[in-house]
This record gives C-alpha cells, sequence and structure tokens, in this order.
C-alpha cells in the first residue's frame, strides 16, 4: 500500500479510491495545477483535502457558499483533521482566533468565500501564512462560478488568477460538477492554470434510476404511493412555484407524510429551519421550487421527484443529480404533462428578449424530448451533453427496464428502406426518417424528395419509434452505415431480402399492456433482520449527530451503516475494517455502534462478527426466521405501544434489546412526527419549565451549550425530548 492509500483509509476510512481521485491526488502533490470535472457524488473534495494532508503548509479552499463551507470543516473535523473557515458569519474575536490558528500551523485546510480572499486584509494574511507555514495548495471549488456561461456566475471568481500569480508555487485545483465544454475553456483560461493535468470524468451516474411518467389525475396518489414506500428515506419533490409548493405540501401532511416546504416567499429563518431539520433527518421530505439545493451536499437523498415539468435539461439533470451522491440506489422520477408544457410555453411567450426566448425554447425543447423519449433516458442525458453512452441498454432506466416483446415490424422496416433505396443511398438517418414523416424543410424540397412515393408514409410513427427501428436494422445487420463520419446509411444484401418479401423483420418494442414499471430502486436489498438492525443504528447515527450539532451523515454513511448491519462487528480489528471508519471514528464510534450491534443481536439471537464471504449464508438463514414472524411493524410503533401500555423505558430498553437512548430517539421521532406523547413520566414538569428556558435563552440548534448549561443533572435525553415538545407546539 502506498502512502497515498495509507493516508486515505487513516483519514476518511476508505479502502478504495472512486474512478479518478488517484490519478488526480498524485498529480496535485507532485505540485501539478489541475482541473477537476466530476458529477455531483464523484468525490471531487477528497481530491484536494488528502494533499493538504500529505503537503506540508496550509491549503486555501475558496467555495462560495457558506453552508457548504460549514458542511465540509464539520466533516473534516470528525475525522481529526484541522480544517477551519473564515466567512461573514463570524465574529470579529473568533475569527482572530482562526487567523491566529492558521498561521501557527495548526491548521491544514482553511476555506474562504472568494469577495474575502481577494480583500487586501486577507491577502496581507495570506503573505505571512506564507512565510511561517507555507501555502500547500489553493483549491477553486465549484469553479464554474468563474464563467458568465456557468449557471452562477460570481464576479470575484475573475480575480481569482491573481492568488495563481501571488503564490507561484503552490499548485492550483479547479472542481466543478458542470459539463459544457464553454465553461471548462473559461475556467482553464481565467484562472491562468499552467500545464495543468485535465481530468473529466463521465457525467454518467450509473447508481441513478430515470422514469418518466404520465402527469394526470392519479399523479398525486402515485406521489404518496412513491413516498410511502420508503418512509424514512430523504426525498425532495420539486414544483414550480411557491404556491404549488405550500398546497402539494400541505395535502401531503394531511396525508400522514411528514413534509416541509421550502421556497422564497418563506422567511430566512424559515427556510434555513427546514432545510436545517432536512438535512439532519428530522423530516424526510422536502417539497421545494427550485431555490433549494444549491449548496446541499447532504449525500443520502434516495429520491428526487419532479411534480411540475423542469425548464431544461441541464437543470434537470444538476437537480435530479441531488439524489444518491453516496452512490447507493436512488431515483429520478418526472411527473410529464402536456398542460405543463402549455404553462411553460405561455410564460415564454411573457419574455420580452427575443434572443431570450429563443434560448428558452431551445431549452425546452430538449426536455420534452427527454420526456416524450422511448430510447433509454440516460443515453438522453448524457448526450445532451455530448457523452456517448456505450451500451444500447443502460439496465436502469423505465425505458431500458420496461417488459419488451418481440415484434413483427417487417411492413415498417420495408418503408425504411425503400426510403433509403428511392433517395440514393446518400443520406443519414435523420433524413431519412425526416422524409418518412413528411416533413417540410427546405432540405427535403431542394432534393425533390417530397414528391417520393416514400414521402410521409411514416406518419403514425413519432421520430423517436423509426430512429428506433433504424437502429434495430442497424443492429441486426439489415442496413449499414459509411464509416466515412456523415453516417451515411446503406442497403446490403439483406436489407434486399427484406425489400423482396424474403425476409421478416422482428424488433423488441415495450408491452403496453402492463402497468409502469415499478422502480427496482432504492435500498440494495438487506436481508430483514439486518434491515431492522440499521434502522437502530441509524436512529443511534441521529443522536449522537445531534450531540455534536452536525448533520447525522457527517457520524457514517448509509454505505457504513448497512456494512456495519451485515457484519455486526464487535471487536475493533472488526469495527476498523468497516469501509468509512478511519482512526477518528474508531476512537469516537467504536463503543456506541459496538454495544447497540451487541444488544440487539443478543435479544433476537443473530450472530455477530460476521466475515464478509460469510454474510450471504448468514442472511439466508436470517430471511427464513424471518418470513417465519412475518413482517415487523416499525420499531419506533412497538415502542409507542409498550410506552403507551404503561411500562416504563427501561423495561422498555431491555425488553426490546435496545439502548435506552434509542428508545428515547423513538419517542423524539414520533413527537416530531406529530404523535401527543405524555412525558412527564420521564421529565417532571419542573424539569421541562427549566430545560424549556435553557432552550429558549441558547437556541435549540446544538445541544451541547444547552446541555453544559444545565450540568450534571440534566441529560441529553431529557433535552431532546423536551426541544420536541417545544418544536411540536411552534
Ligand atoms: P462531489 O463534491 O464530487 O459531489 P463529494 O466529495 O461530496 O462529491 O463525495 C461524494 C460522496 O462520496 C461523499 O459522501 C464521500 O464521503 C464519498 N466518497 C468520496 N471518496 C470516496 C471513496 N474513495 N470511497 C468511498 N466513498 C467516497
Ligand atoms: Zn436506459
Amino acid at each position: 500500500m502506498d502512502n497515498i492509500e495509507q493516508a486515505l483509509k487513516q483519514y476518511f476510512g476508505h479502502d478504495t479510491f472512486l474512478p479518478g481521485q488517484h490519478e488526480i491526488v498524485e498529480q496535485v502533490v507532485s505540485r501539478r495545477d489541475a482541473l477537476i470535472l466530476m458529477p455531483t457524488g464523484g468525490g471531487k473534495s477528497l481530491t484536494y483535502q488528502l494533499p493538504a494532508l500529505l503537503l506540508p503548509g496550509l491549503t486555501i479552499v475558496v467555495s462560495p457558499l457558506i453552508a457548504l463551507m460549514q458542511d465540509q470543516v464539520d466533516r473534516l473535523k470528525v475525522n481529526g483533521i484541522p480544517a477551519s473557515f473564515i466567512n461573514t458569519s463570524l465574529s470579529n474575536t473568533e475569527r482572530i482566533r482562526r487567523e491566529s490558528e492558521a498561521l501557527n500551523g495548526s491548521l491544514k485546510l482553511l476555506y474562504v468565500a472568494p469577495e474575502r480572499v481577494m480583500a487586501d486584509n486577507f491577502l496581507a494574511l495570506l503573505d505571512r501564512i506564507e512565510k511561517n507555514v507555507g501555502i500547500s495548495l489553493l483549491a477553486v471549488d465549484e469553479a464554474h462560478c468563474v464563467s458568465e456561461w456557468g449557471h452562477d456566475f460570481r464576479p470575484e471568481y475573475r480575480q481569482l488568477w491573481q492568488l495563481r500569480e501571488r503564490y507561484k508555487h503552490s499548485p492550483t485545483l479547479a472542481l466543478t460538477a458542470t459539463a459544457t465544454e464553454r465553461v471548462r475553456d473559461d475556467i482553464l483560461t481565467q484562472l491562468r492554470l499552467r500545464d495543468p493535468y485535465i481530468h473529466i470524468a463521465s457525467f454518467n451516474r450509473p447508481n441513478l434510476y430515470y422514469e418518466v411518467r404520465q402527469k394526470n389525475q392519479n399523479t398525486y396518489a402515485e406521489l404518496v404511493q412513491l413516498l410511502r414506500e420508503q418512509p424514512e428515506a430523504s426525498s425532495i419533490v420539486y414544483c414550480t412555484t411557491r404556491k404549488g409548493v405550500d398546497e402539494l405540501c400541505e395535502c401531503l401532511c394531511r396525508d400522514g407524510i411528514r413534509a416541509l416546504p421550502y421556497h422564497a416567499g418563506l422567511t430566512n429563518e424559515q427556510r434555513t429551519e427546514h432545510q436545517r431539520r432536512f438535512i439532519r433527518d428530522e423530516v424526510p421530505v422536502l417539497v421545494a421550487t427550485v431555490a433549494f439545493g444549491m449548496g446541499i451536499s447532504k449525500p443520502d437523498i434516495r429520491s428526487v421527484i419532479h411534480y411540475d415539468l423542469p425548464k431544461s435539461l441541464e437543470g434537470y439533470y444538476q437537480e435530479s443529480g441531488r439524489a444518491g451522491r453516496d452512490g447507493l440506489p436512488a431515483q429520478c422520477i418526472l411527473f410529464f404533462g402536456h398542460g405543463d408544457r402549455v404553462k411553460v410555453e405561455y410564460l415564454i411567450g411573457q419574455k420580452q428578449d427575443v434572443n431570450e426566448q429563443y434560448i428558452a425554447l431551445e431549452q425546452l425543447r430538449h426536455m420534452l424530448a427527454y420526456g416524450d423519449s422511448q430510447t433509454c433516458r440516460r443515453r438522453r442525458l448524457l448526450s445532451y451533453f455530448g457523452e456517448t453512452l456505450n451500451v444500447e441498454n443502460c439496465g436502469n432506466c423505465d425505458i431500458c427496464l420496461r417488459p419488451m416483446a418481440l415484434e413483427d415490424r417487417t411492413i415498417d422496416a420495408q418503408k425504411f428502406l425503400s426510403c433509403v433505396a428511392r433517395t440514393q443511398q446518400r443520406f443519414g438517418m435523420r433524413y431519412i426518417v425526416d422524409v418518412l414523416r413528411g416533413a417540410n424543410t427546405q432540405r427535403i424540397r431542394d432534393m425533390g424528395h417530397n414528391q417520393l412515393s416514400t414521402y410521409g408514409i411514416g406518419k403514425d410513427r413519432s421520430v423517436d419509434e423509426w430512429q428506433y427501428l433504424g437502429r434495430t436494422l442497424l443492429q441486426q445487420e439489415l442496413l449499414y452505415e459509411s464509416t466515412d463520419g456523415y453516417h451515411i446509411l446503406k442497403l446490403n444484401a439483406l436489407s434486399h431480402e427484406v425489400l423482396r418479401k424474403q425476409r421478416k423483420v422482428f424488433i423488441s418494442v415495450p408491452v403496453v399492456a402492463t402497468p409502469a414499471h415499478q422502480a427496482k430502486t432504492s435500498q440494495q436489498v438487506l436481508d430483514p433482520a439486518s434491515q431492522r438492525l440499521f434502522q437502530h443504528l441509524r436512529s443511534l447515527r441521529r443522536v449522537l449527530a445531534d450531540e455534536q450539532g452536525v448533520p447525522p451523515y457527517v457520524v457514517f454513511s448509509e454505505a457504513t451503516l448497512r456494512t456495519m448491519a451485515q457484519l455486526r462487528p464487535q471487536t475493533r480489528t472488526q469495527f476498523a475494517r468497516i469501509p468509512g471508519v478511519g482512526d477518528c471514528k474508531l476512537e469516537a464510534y467504536f463503543k456506541p455502534f459496538t454495544d447497540e450491534i451487541r444488544l440487539y443481536c443478543q435479544a433476537h439471537n443473530l450472530s455477530m462478527g460476521l466475515e464478509p464471504s460469510l454474510v450471504g449464508r448468514e442472511q439466508e438463514r436470517d430471511a427464513v426466521l424471518a418470513s417465519l414472524v412475518g413482517p415487523a411493524p416499525s420499531s419506533r410503533m412497538v415502542t409507542l405501544g409498550l410506552y403507551r401500555a404503561g411500562r416504563d423505558i427501561e423495561a422498555i430498553a431491555r425488553e426490546r434489546g435496545l439502548n435506552l437512548r434509542t428508545i428515547i430517539g423513538h419517542l423524539v421521532e414520533l413527537i416530531e412526527s406529530g404523535e401527543s406523547i405524555d412525558i412527564e413520566r420521564i421529565v417532571l414538569p419542573d424539569r421541562q419549565k427549566i430545560i424549556c428556558n435553557a432552550l429558549q435563552m441558547l437556541g435549540g440548534d446544538m445541544l451541547k451549550p444547552v446541555k453544559e448549561f444545565l450540568g450534571e443533572e440534566y441529560s441529553y435525553e431529557e433535552i431532546r425530548l423536551v426541544r420536541a415538545l417545544t418544536r411540536q407546539a411552534q
């Protein structure tokens, strides 16, 4: 194992690199400039964080959003990496404290906003840092902000090249998830990167399942069904308007789905609060306009559902791309309806500027083509970014997964081939399809092809259907394409057999009668016992995160929890082997998680400390056991039942083989989801009042200060219960 790999496990707990990461880190550590284009979830952050640890000195990270900085720093800190940020949210004293940390070498990464980094006094600070400890690396995150062609141009980014000049020996690393070539070129020139190493990843996100559903009177019911299928999973539902958001959110809540709204019409405080509760897994569903999402790095969003039509395919890619950042399966579902299209067209018609109108219509056209597509969604999306998918069937979109049947399409094939013949085998697919469909274009008129007998004989089928047929003919070698770059369609001996009715043509087409394909989605299947243990570990994660005032995913990713639920580690060696457990998390979390696992496994007679190779067999045994017992009610509801039956919480914990903390966690979640629960049995009214006052004074966002204020007498559990109650009352 080399240095770099060792550091990867030690600091971040990962055993292997994601594609591209290793090469990038090597280049940056050898002090070469680099430009990184990777889709969301590609693992960009690690490509500057690891070099920051390996190189001597301090790494400066330019990042445009306060929320993002906070999130990154939280994640680094739980891994024991000294990092900090400086932005306008800090008091003067705090800022000075952090600056001196940067100067005395006790930090490895410092995040700053672009407008601050170019200010004179900050440059002076950087000079001193350079002299004292050295600047190891300049990382420019969201580098597309440098380009007017990108979606959020920030003029300050245009100044950043000066840093590149000023600290000549420090390499500069630019990172973005924007795919277009124009933006890429802009970044290279504007930041004046020197002989950069350029890494362009595929923008394909194989873990995302894409589906388009027709929007009709059943749409709301379908949405409810989708959200109920995975009740605890984080989902975003996008609507176009604020009013749409509010109405939909209200309906969902009435139907028992815990959801919060997010749009520009709410106050700043409301928006921050709703976002926070979503990120901390306190509420699973966020109904939002596109105002939500920029700067959200929640990795475990399992569904992004568009209830209304997005305005552009690029927008759709970015929004839907917020799902499944952690690489686990997630679904992107678009409800697609004619009414929406008319609305968008109307709005575009209102635009004064003709050029803007043109651009908007172009964008809409691509969006509609995606929705109408009879071919792979993924192929469509990627081709929009100039990328070709190199398999015919992506295996993870509604089109590729729908049941197919072989159908005799000899007549259509004859029409197609005869059209190729009559146009003298001098044209490509697109043109042939236009002629078949009787398109009224200048080129066809100039060629006189509107006079052909095949002109317009294929009106009854869509462009996509004809192209699909054409591609199938190519695949079956009943036709071929010139290789001179022009893709001219040519007939061969087999084509003539088809034309002479000596050969039939079968193609596979979707079976229309069956109901829409059910998303294969979501979770990789865990056996039922591991699945339940996973839910407990998830609750424990929330409790621990809450105490530290960080989002749950900062503690461990879902992938890590899933592996834990399967392998059920008990020794330190076993625990350290779980992907996502680095040195620092091993120290911090070994005890609570292994305790929880032991209690649960003992109470349910499950084996622990499994070898990865044995998991399959163990799961089979557990699955058989579970099938004898039948489906389990949700764990919280079991707790609720026992609590309402008058059992005290210690007894419930004993009986269920769970931590006391987990039981309290259940009660908190129940209160937050609107159950009315009498907590006086746990926290006496006097104590409730005192806790309540402390929460009011210090704010409830972070529990630690409240706990410190109240002292030993009061437990985190009590504070969490009271906080849940006060929130319910709001
Ligand atoms: P991006 O900024 O490109 O969207 P992130 O840096 O946020 O991506 O990483 C996406 C997710 O992948 C994060 O949850 C991160 O912890 C995880 N990740 C990054 N590198 C690795 C790796 N080598 N192995 C496993 N998971 C990784
Ligand atoms: Zn597909």
